[in-house]
């Protein structure tokens, strides 16, 4: 196999790290880092503007990295590629410009809904729904007539396993389809979708097809010819290269129908207070100066990945399989999608002990306190969640620098994660005088029944901190499962947090669907519901959890959920 991980100096800088969410976003190997140093240190110039020597050489890289993107996923030409900051902002330009097309009544344009999977990321939904809400607005304010229909977006899911039925996605396009919009790969489930077949039908019925690629280019070949979609997005930090690079490919016809997303410099071919003409694409979309660097280190992953491609297909499909392998053997894990015979090595998992979920978010405390790190949540794809009755799933997803021994240490620590939640849920299930002492010491025990911060003082070192957070979460003031409602959810937390305040026994009760963060909520409430309402304002909550020594055990993120709560305990 070829090591690639020495390519990639983020391993050399942390060689503990086991890196399993490449599919937020991949290292960067060497030689993009050399590319976009270059860049800086040597061939600095704009692009575009000048005709002296060095920017009109800088320009020629550019216009070079576009050409080699459309030569990586078969573009008819580099004119079919346009840059974005993300594959977000190629679907919110291609969104807006079609939103353009419809009111216009543009023939490429025809019929009233947008069809999206229930599975797509969010930067492939809201754009749809913000399309069909401008679009029903404007229309209501100035057309009379009411034999024009209002746009919808209509939705395919998978089964209750994450599996799809593709005859359901052909049969659901139909003439009153404007556009599909899909993944090639999706970013939750790891399942490569029939994007040619779904083209297929959906010009059938004179709809467009919109692709999102975001997860599909570090993994496998793309025609986008092939595929006859209209369009296809990707993202350069996701495949090797830096952030804040993205692209979109077209179509001639639809990139000639399109308006411009924005206006400014680069894009004009001629301005007057009177009148202003635009290029033509791809210009026309770029408007501003644009990530030069960028572009420059993203051209050095397009080498990257053409002169690597069938290696990295062969490694992952072998971390891929040992991998599944290796969790097949856990009985707590379910897969998602595990029918989808077409994925890459992405997989979405949920852990469940007697029928009951075991929590994502202690699952990834744990690990993260291995030094692996991963995904847990809903992935930027809520209405799948919902679709599938989950608040999320644990995502592991591998790429080539990955290594046989990443994968023993995940499984090893994620087999000890279950066992010590199963433990600890066995423990909670039964009353506290009856819990032998196999399961939880005595020492324990009394400790819950005792004041909850004093417990924190004299504990060293994460593991024994975790532990006693745990064991807090007993101790919580509990918010009734009916009471667990959207007018007591705490926005902006980790995993979903309730709190309400009782105003008969001015106090707090709260839940967190994760244990770690019902124990932080039960030190919280301790003390919120010891002081009188003036004495919660004044309280510096934050600083009582440093004081503990917590609050260097704790992610940013969560210091950032906490925050939130924080804020209504002080209210
Ligand atoms: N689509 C998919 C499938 C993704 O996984 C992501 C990133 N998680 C995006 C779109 C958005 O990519 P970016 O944030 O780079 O714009």
């Amino acid at each position: 196999m070829h090591d690639f991980r020495q390519e990639f100096p983020f391993f050399n800088n942390h060689p503990e790290c086991i890196y399993l969410d490449s599919a937020a976003t991949t290292h960067k190997p060497q030689c993009v880092i050399d590319a976009i140093t270059h860049a800086q240190e040597i061939s600095n110039a704009n692009v575009h503007r000048s005709s002296y020597h060095l920017a009109a050489t800088v320009t020629e890289q550019y216009e070079l990295v576009r050409t080699r993107l459309a030569q990586l996923i078969h573009a008819p030409a580099s004119q079919n590629i346009f840059w974005t900051k993300g594959a977000t902002e190629a679907l919110n330009l291609i969104a807006y410009g079609l939103g353009e097309l419809c009111l216009a009544q543009h023939p490429l344009w025809q019929g009233n809904e947008i069809i999206v999977l229930t599975s797509e990321h969010h930067a492939n939904i809201l754009p749809w729904q913000q399309l069909v809400q401008r679009i029903n607005q404007i229309r209501l304010k100035t057309t009379q007539d009411k034999s024009i229909k209002k746009l919808r977006v209509t939705t395919v899911s998978p089964d209750m396993q994450g599996n799809y039925q593709y005859d359901d996605v052909y049969d659901a396009i139909t003439d009153d389809t404007a556009l599909i919009a899909v993944a090639h790969v999706s970013n939750a489930l790891g399942c490569i979708h029939p994007i040619d077949l779904i083209s297929r039908k959906a010009h059938q019925h004179k709809a467009l097809c919109i692709v999102d690629g975001t997860q599909a280019l570090a993994h496998i070949s793309v025609d986008v010819q092939t595929l006859g979609c209209d369009a296809y997005v990707g993202s350069s930090h996701k495949m090797f290269g830096p952030t804040g690079v993205g692209f979109g490919y077209g179509t001639y016809e639809l990139l000639n129908a399109l308006p411009p997303y924005q206006v400014g410099g680069e894009m004009i071919e001629y301005v007057s207070f009177s009148a202003s003409r635009f290029q033509s694409f791809p210009y026309k979309f770029e408007a501003g100066t644009p990530n030069i660097h960028g572009v420059l280190g993203f051209g050095a992953a397009i080498d990257f990945i053409e002169t690597h491609r069938d290696e990295i297909q062969t490694t992952e499909n072998q971390l891929f399989n040992y991998l599944l392998m290796q969790l097949s053997q856990i009985t707590q894990v379910r897969i998602l999608g595990q029918d989808n015979t077409h994925k890459i090595s992405l997989c979405s998992m949920v852990l469940t002990h007697q029928h009951k979920p075991l929590s994502h978010y202690d699952v990834l405390r744990w690990l993260d306190n291995a030094n692996i790190a991963l995904r847990v949540g809903h992935h930027c794809a809520m209405p799948l969640m919902q679709h599938l009755q989950l608040d999320g799933t644990l995502r592991v997803s591998l790429s080539a620098y990955n290594t046989m021994s990443d994968i023993d240490r995940f499984i090893a620590t994620l087999k000890d994660a279950i066992q010590h939640l199963i433990v600890e849920n066995h423990a909670d299930s039964i009353h506290a005088d009856s819990i032998d002492g196999v399961i939880v010491s005595e020492h324990d025990v009394k400790s819950v029944l005792l004041p909850l911060a004093r417990q924190f003082g004299v504990l060293q070192g994460y593991e024994n901190i975790f532990r006693q957070i745990m064991l807090s979460s007993k101790a919580l003031p509990q918010l009734s499962a009916d009471e667990q409602i959207e007018s007591y959810h705490v926005a902006g937390c980790e995993v979903d947090v309730w709190v309400k305040y009782v105003s008969q026994s001015d106090s707090f009760e709260a839940f967190a669907n994760s244990k770690i963060i019902r124990g932080l909520l039960a030190i919280l409430l301790e003390k919120a519901n010891a002081l009188s309402h003036q004495q919660r304002a004044q309280f510096d909550f934050a600083q009582y959890l440093t004081e503990l020594g917590i609050t260097h055990h704790l992610s940013q993120s969560r210091v950032n959920g906490l925050s939130r709560v924080i804020a209504q305990l002080s209210a």
